[in-house]
């Protein structure tokens, strides 16, 4: 049993999701220089993502989680669940929120949503992977790694039933993955 058998082709190696994860690093570096930043990973999906980028921030900085799932009601709204919030308080300081991917937006416009209660100094966004054809909601992340085409993707996080997420690039699954 091998994972990586059962990916159909590599759509982000690891090489280039670690030259991007330095390159967003450097300029969060630069930008939040002397400001502290938080910055929240969403579980479970973003948590590949942000070590790494955290890994390669060389300025004073704090972590937190959240954990917000989505469940898609018959209508199009979407409703979102937040289950676990940051214990970290958020009041005037300057958050970024690190996701694995945007796709409607629903999950990260309503965890902007909750976090904007405690009244931050400011919001920002950044992920790994962009869908913008997919969007609902009007969300754009301020740091983005990759824009992608519409395919659902595993890996570096990503899961598909829970499973792939330690899989070290982004990919599409086999077909036959889908029918076992
Ligand atoms: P959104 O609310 O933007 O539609 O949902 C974003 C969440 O949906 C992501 O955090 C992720 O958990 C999941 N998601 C969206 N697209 C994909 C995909 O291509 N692959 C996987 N594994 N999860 C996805
Ligand atoms: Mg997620």
């Amino acid at each position: 049993m091998n994972i990586n058998h059962d990916i159909e082709k590599i759509l982000v190696s690891e090489e280039e999701i670690n030259k991007r994860c330095k390159e967003l690093a450097k300029v969060i570096s630069e930008e939040y220089d002397g400001k502290m930043p938080v910055l929240i990973c969403p579980l479970k999906g973003a948590v590949s993502f942000f070590a790494h980028l955290c890994e390669q921030i060389t300025i004073p900085m704090v972590y937190d989680f959240i954990k917000a799932s989505s469940y898609e009601g018959t209508s199009s709204t979407g409703i979102v669940n937040i289950s676990y919030m940051p214990t970290t308080k958020l009041e005037n300081r300057h958050v970024i929120i690190v996701e694995d991917i945007i796709d409607t937006g629903r999950t990260l416009s309503a965890v902007v949503e909750e976090l904007k209660k405690q009244n931050p100094a400011s919001i920002e966004l950044a992920c790994l992977l962009d869908k913008p054809s997919m969007r609902k909601v009007s969300i754009e992340a301020k740091y983005v790694g990759f824009v992608i085409p519409n395919e659902f993707v595993v890996g570096f996080g990503l899961d598909y039933n829970e499973e792939y997420r330690n899989l070290p690039y982004v990919g599409v699954l086999k077909p036959a993955v889908y029918s076992k």
